[in-house]
Order: C-alpha cells, then sequence, then structure tokens
C-alpha cells in the first residue's frame, strides 16, 4: 500500500490546530514531512516545535517564519504584524527549540525519486506560488513530478503535462486526488495554524506513494488558540483572522 506521509505546513504556533490534526490523523499515517512556518503568529512555539520534534519527522524544512524568529533573517521584508510576532517569537523560544529551527534545511529537500518538498518553490524558498506561471517555473526547476509546498497558506494543486498547467482548488471536505504515473504535481495542503482560504478549519494532507494525495480539513478549537493569542500580547488581529480563515 506504500508509504503514508502525514504532511503538514504552516502550523504557525497554533498547538490547538495541530492537536486537532493529529488527532483527526489518528494512525492514518507512516512518516511526517513538515513543510515550514512551524511558528510565528501564533501564542504557542515551543509547544508546537516540541510537538513536532516528538514526532520524529522524516523531514522538516524551515519556512520564512521560522528564520525570522531564530535570528537568521531579520524580517525586514514583513509587514509589521509579521515582524512584531517574529521579535515575540523570539523572545519567547527556548534555547534549545531556536537552536533546532536554526538547524532546519533550507528546501527543497528530496524524499524519494518522485516527490520532494519545498516551503515557498522549489527554486526559492521564499517565493510564493499562486497562479500557472508561477507553475510553471516550478516545474522547470525540478526533476521529479511531485513537489509539495506551503507558503500561500491556500490548498490547490497544479498538474502539468508536456507545457500545459492546470490549477484546481480541492474540494472543501475530503478530497482524494489520484496521482497519474505521466503527470507532474505542485500540491499545498494549506496551513494547518492561519487558513486563508476563508475556511477557518485547519488543513492538511496525506500523500501516498502508491500514488494519491488526500486533503484533509479539521474543526479545532478556535476560540482557545484566540484567547492564547489574546494573553500574550500578540496583536489581536492575528487572533481575530482565525474565526474568518483569511
Ligand atoms: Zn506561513
Amino acid at each position: 500500500m506504500g508509504v503514508r506521509y502525514l504532511i503538514l505546513s504552516d502550523l504557525h504556533a497554533n498547538l490547538e490546530a495541530l492537536d486537532a490534526v493529529l488527532a483527526a490523523a489518528a494512525d492514518g499515517w507512516d512518516q511526517v514531512l513538515v513543510l515550514g512556518d512551524l511558528v510565528g503568529y501564533g501564542a504557542d512555539p515551543n509547544a508546537v516545535v516540541e510537538r513536532i520534534r516528538s514526532l520524529n519527522p522524516a523531514a522538516v524544512i524551515r519556512g520564512n517564519h521560522d528564520k525570522a524568529s531564530c535570528g537568521l533573517d531579520d524580517g525586514e521584508h514583513f509587514n509589521h504584524i509579521a515582524r512584531f510576532a517574529a521579535v515575540w517569537t523570539e523572545q519567547h523560544l527556548t534555547p534549545d527549540n531556536r537552536t533546532y529551527l536554526r538547524g532546519l534545511p533550507a528546501g527543497p529537500t528530496a524524499i524519494d525519486a518522485r516527490l520532494e518538498i519545498c516551503h515557498g518553490a522549489p527554486f526559492d524558498e521564499d517565493h510564493y506560488i499562486f497562479d500557472a506561471a508561477d507553475a510553471q517555473h516550478a516545474f522547470e526547476a525540478t526533476q521529479r513530478s511531485v513537489c509539495l509546498f506551503g507558503h500561500t497558506h491556500l490548498p490547490v494543486v497544479f498538474g502539468g503535462s508536456g507545457a500545459q498547467v492546470t490549477a484546481a482548488v480541492p474540494d472543501r471536505d475530503l478530497h482524494s486526488l489520484t496521482l497519474e504515473a505521466d503527470s507532474r504535481y505542485l500540491i499545498n495542503p494549506g496551513s494547518v495554524g492561519q487558513p486563508r482560504d476563508r475556511d477557518p478549519r485547519a488543513a492538511f494532507g496525506v500523500y501516498s506513494t502508491a500514488g494519491t494525495f488526500i486533503f484533509r480539513r479539521v474543526d479545532y478549537d478556535v476560540a482557545g488558540a484566540q484567547r492564547r493569542i489574546s494573553a500574550s500580547g500578540l496583536p489581536q488581529s492575528l487572533a481575530n483572522r482565525l474565526s474568518i480563515g483569511r
């Protein structure tokens, strides 16, 4: 039946969302892959990093917020709220978790002959893949036929065969995609901790080497995550956006 990878991206220190995802995914996976942005925005960077470390993932790559929260990037190109959150996160990370984040590799990272992962794009870890032109550029930058990415917080699948690139947004509920052997795919599972597709539920995916990708959404304790943010001194807008999924 192949190896089943639990795909987690853009967790953003949202422990309530991560725990709901892990409960919903239960034992339906064999290995974990993390596509970056473990921290930033949310109130529980240490607990989220420690939960991920406890899962002993097959691969974890860094995101732009991870870099900005551990001194690898000055966050100069961040908006002021993101920058505030990065500074707050850096002040609250334990030395051990900060060292862990500093040691995360930049993507892309090859998982096997068919699969690779990146945070933004395979040609630039900080680039956003929003449209077919970005996807075409990404397909040209990699030899592997399946590339999983994050960063935009928007679930999407781009398909490519020859010069044609198609884009599709997965259904809002369980959506299983069959990966054809002669096609190429760029897949974003969506964000665990800060969804931006107007659906507040946590998003994640399960990739199977047998040739499927399953998009999933799960309700979580949004109010609890919001209370944690409000009590932490982080900007209130970071709490507010969780309930509208933006
Ligand atoms: Zn992110």
